[in-house]
C-alpha cells in the first residue's frame, strides 16, 4: 500500500510517500513559503531528477494539490492516479493527554486535536489545517494521526508532574508531555532489533540530538521519562533554545533589558542554546566543532557545556531506570557528530563504557559504537520518523 506521510507547518509542508511493502520512499518533497510571495515546490521522484517549481501556493489546500499533481503527473509521478494511494499519516505534534497512541481521523478527532491546540499554538493549528486540506482533495482516502506526545504518555506521575500548585495541572493541563516521540520510539525498537534482544527486557536512553534535542528512557518498552516538558524549550541544550534554566532568570531579564515576557520568550526559544553560549558564532555544530578545534574560547565552552547537559541527563535517566543496557545517538548531530559523541561518553566511564574509534567514525548506518567488552552498548541509529509515521498508519487501515 502507498502511504503519503504529511508534515505540515505554518508556512510549510514535507512529504513522502512510501510503498509499505518494500518500506522505500517512492517520492519526497517540500512546499515552503505557503501562503507567502516565492513559494515553492520541491519534488525528489525515487531515482529521479530534483525539480524545484516556484508556483503560487496561497494556501494548504493549494500546496497539497500540487503535492497530488506532482504524484501523478504522466511524466515525473510515481502513481497513476490517487486511487494508488491507500492512506495518509499526519504527524501532529501535540496530543495532550488524550492520544496514548496514533488513531484513524475522525472529526470526534479532529475536535480533540483541536482542544490541544493551546499546548502547541505555532504547531498544532498547521498540523490540523494540512488533515483539513487533505480530507478536502481525498475525502475517501482513510487518514491517520501519529502525534509526538503520544510515546511518552507511558510516563509514570512522578516523572510528568512539576512542583507546582496542583491546582495549575487539573485546570490547565501543566505537566511534561514529552516531544519527537516518533522518533525515541522508531530509534529504542530498532536498537533492540540491532542488539538482538527483546525490547521488553531492556533499559535503553534515547538521545535525539538535533537542532531540537531530547533524552528519553525507555523502560521495559515503555517510556518512563523524556526531557522535554510542556513545550520543547525544557531539557537539553538546543540550536537555539535554551533548555533548563533557572526560572527566575526570566523575571531577572525582563527587568535588567526592560523587556515583556513575550520578548525573553522569544529569546529562550530563538537566541539562546549553543547560537547564544557561542555569543553568536552558529547554531550549526559543525562551525562550532570547528572553533573547538581550532582552541577557540566560543567553541570549547559550547561544546563542553552542551556534552555535560546531556551526560547529566543520561545519568539521571540511569538511575532512574536503576541501569542502562543501550544508550543511542540519533537525529542530525547524534547521526553524524562523532566528535561529540565521544566529548558525551568520557563521562559515562562508570558505566564501564569504552568507544570503538573505527565505529563511531562510520556514518549513516544502524552501529554499535562501543567496544564489544563495554557494559553499557552505546549505538548510533539513524532515526525515520516518516517511515515510523507510515508502519503505524497502515497499521490502523489494514
Ligand atoms: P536535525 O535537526 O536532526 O536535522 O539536525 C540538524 C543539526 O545536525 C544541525 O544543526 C547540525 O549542527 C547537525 N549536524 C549535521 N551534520 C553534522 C555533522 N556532520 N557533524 C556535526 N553535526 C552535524
Amino acid at each position: 500500500m502507498n502511504i503519503l506521510v504529511i508534515n505540515c507547518g505554518s508556512s510549510s509542508l514535507k512529504f513522502q510517500l512510501i510503498d509499505s511493502e518494500s518500506e522505500q520512499v517512492s517520492a519526497k518533497g517540500l512546499c515552503e513559503r505557503i501562503g507567502i510571495e516565492g513559494s515553492q515546490l520541491v519534488y525528489s521522484p525515487a531515482g529521479g531528477e530534483k525539480t524545484t517549481t516556484v508556483t503560487p501556493m496561497p494556501d494548504h489546500t493549494a500546496a497539497i494539490k500540487l503535492v497530488l499533481q506532482a504524484l501523478t503527473d504522466e511524466k515525473t509521478g510515481v502513481v497513476k492516479s490517487l486511487d494508488e494511494i491507500g492512506a495518509v499519516g499526519h504527524r501532529i505534534v501535540h496530543g495532550g493527554e488524550k492520544f496514548a497512541a496514533s488513531t484513524l481521523i475522525t472529526d470526534e478527532v479532529i475536535q480533540a486535536i483541536e482542544e490541544c491546540n493551546e499546548l502547541a499554538p505555532l504547531h498544532n493549528p498547521a498540523n490540523l489545517i494540512g488533515i483539513a486540506a487533505c480530507r478536502e482533495l481525498m475525502p475517501e482516502t482513510p487518514m491517520v494521526g501519529v502525534f509526538d506526545t503520544a510515546f511518552h504518555q507511558t510516563m509514570p506521575e512522578e516523572a510528568y508532574m512539576y512542583g507546582l500548585p496542583y491546582e495549575y495541572y487539573k485546570k490547565y493541563k501543566v505537566r511534561r508531555y514529552g516531544f519527537h516521540g516518533t522518533s525515541h520510539s522508531y530509534v529504542s525498537h530498532r536498537a533492540a532489533e540491532v542488539l538482538n534482544r527483546n525490547y521488553e527486557d531492556l533499559k535503553i536512553i534515547v538521545c535525539h540530538l538535533g537542532n531540537g534535542a531530547s533524552v528519553s528512557a525507555v523502560k521495559n518498552g515503555k517510556c518512563v521519562d523524556t526531557s522535554m516538558g510542556l513545550t520543547p524549550l525544557e531539557g537539553l541544550i538546543m540550536g537555539t533554545r535554551s533548555g533548563d534554566i533557572d526560572p527566575a532568570i526570566i523575571e531577572f531579564l525582563a527587568h535588567k533589558e526592560n523587556k515583556s515576557i513575550d520578548d525573553i520568550m522569544k529569546v529562550l526559544n530563538k537566541e539562546s542554546g549553543v547560537l547564544g553560549l557561542s555569543d553568536g558564532l552558529s547554531s550549526d555544530f559543525r562551525d562550532l566543532e570547528e572553533s573547538y578545534r581550532k582552541g577557540e574560547e566560543a567553541g570549547i565552552r559550547t561544546l563542553k557545556t552542551f556534552s555535560y547537559r546531556v551526560a547529566k541527563y543520561i545519568g539521571a535517566y540511569t538511575a532512574a531506570m536503576n541501569g542502562v543496557d543501550a544508550i543511542c545517538f540519533t537525529a542530525g548531530l547524534g547521526e553524524n557528530g562523532s566528535f561529540v559523541r565521544s566529548m558525551i561518553c568520557e563521562y559515562l566511564g562508570y558505566l564501564g563504557i569504552a568507544i570503538d574509534a573505527e565505529a563511531n567514525g562510520k556514518r549513516g548506518e544502524d552501529i554499535v559504537i562501543s567496544t564489544a567488552d563495554s557494559g553499557t552498548k552505546v549505538l548510533v541509529i539513524p532515526t525515520n520518523e516518516e517511515l515510523a509515521i507510515a508502519r503505524e498508519t497502515v497499521a490502523l487501515v489494514k
